[in-house]
């Protein structure tokens, strides 16, 4: 069986096509199930009852199954999948002043071993396929459509942060992004996506300016402490990322993201904030600071809150833009580099 969530609008025309009926239905399909929600085909009374039930026996329509949902004490939602091979996907919804996040995951593990990220830990196991990466979205969309977040049932933007190094399941991820764009489905413009990834500059190459929002995950200001934390660098120094951020042709006013996430002790002095500054000055970009998530995984600790507005305040004096982003659902290990901790720990430990 095909799987619906994982073919764009030219892909179903074609299928749907190669059966000998009208390509249209195609569209019709794709207001049905993203625009309105209706993922039964029985309901779909634009289309002839025979071509229903062709529809229902050739194309599966949920591959992932959705588990218990957590809501954190701050409001954000952690929503866990469990796929066809036992694995857990998670996604995260994160309730903000005007806007309503889901951070989305696009591996089981990841192959980038960046020794402060608990995902790092529990190694790579697999790239998700383009299916379960959208129906991360369709899951967290019927979510809301029972329990609505501050009242808010529409998520507006979604951000490829949660398990997984998306420039490193790159053909998923693309097509991912474009079926997020299609007007007649989901209808996401680039500005309400945003791809995080250590800086994978051959993945960032191919990715065609204007996809989605970029951040980069930089996390230290220095080669060496670079290298230290985050393996990958030896392979992308922070030379190649910046090389590339300074020829990067996005849309006008476009400007990317350094992430930037703040160790006790190894990245959070004074000092480091000047090299910071001395690294990213003349680059029109954005810093998100987030202060390090603890857990039993990791022998680092998070900076105290003195130190996190040091820095900051450091930044903002030098005229950067700068924010604190606070990790939300640490309560239900949501928050950044904690999720499908246990549960794949474990089963990688019996693999
Ligand atoms: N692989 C991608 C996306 C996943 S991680 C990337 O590296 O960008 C998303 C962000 O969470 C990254 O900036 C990462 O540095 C950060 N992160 C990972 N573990 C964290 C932790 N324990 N506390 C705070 N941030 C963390």
């Amino acid at each position: 069986m095909l799987c619906f969530f994982g073919l764009t609008l030219k892909e179903l025309e074609d299928v749907i096509g190669g059966t000998g009926k009208e390509r249209y239905r195609a569209r019709q399909l794709y207001r049905w199930v993203y625009n309105k929600g209706v993922y039964d085909f029985s309901m779909m009374d634009n289309i002839p009852k025979g071509l229903r039930t062709l529809f229902r026996d050739m194309l599966d329509m949920e591959t992932i199954k959705p588990l218990e949902p957590t809501a954190s004490m701050d409001g954000s939602v952690k929503l866990s999948f469990m796929t066809k091979d036992d694995n857990i996907i998670e996604s995260v919804l994160i309730p903000e002043k005007n806007r309503l996040t889901l951070c989305v995951s696009s591996q089981i593990g990841c192959r980038m071993a960046c020794s402060f990220c608990v995902t790092g830990k529990i190694g790579f196991i697999r790239n998700l396929e383009t299916h379960e990466i959208v129906e991360q979205i369709i899951g967290a969309k019927k979510y809301l459509n029972v329990s609505p977040i501050n009242g808010g049932d529409r998520i507006t933007n979604i951000v490829f942060m949660g398990m997984g190094e998306p420039m490193d399941n790159f053909e998923n991820v693309v097509r991912t992004i474009e079926i997020m764009k299609e007007p007649l489905g989901l209808d996401f413009s680039r500005r309400r996506i945003t791809v995080s990834t250590v800086g994978l500059i051959g993945g960032l190459k191919r990715l065609q300016p204007g996809t989605a929002g970029l951040a980069i995950s930089l996390n230290a200001a220095d080669e060496q402490k670079r290298t230290e934390i985050m393996p990958i660098n030896r392979m992308y120094p922070i030379r190649d990322i910046l090389d590339f951020v300074r020829h990067y042709k996005g849309s006008p006013r476009e400007r990317i993201t350094f992430e930037y996430v703040l160790l006790k002790d190894f990245n959070d002095s004074l000092e480091d904030a000047r090299m910071l500054y001395e690294l990213l000055k003349g680059i029109r970009c954005k810093i998100n600071l987030i202060p390090f998530n603890e857990s039993l995984y990791s022998q680092f600790r998070t900076p105290d809150k003195k130190t996190v507005d040091q820095f900051h305040a450091y930044l903002i004096d030098k005229c950067m833009t700068a924010i604190v982003r606070n990790s939300r659902g640490p309560d239900v290990n949501a928050a950044c580099g904690q999720l499908g901790m246990a549960y794949l720990l474990s089963k990688k430990a019996m693999l």
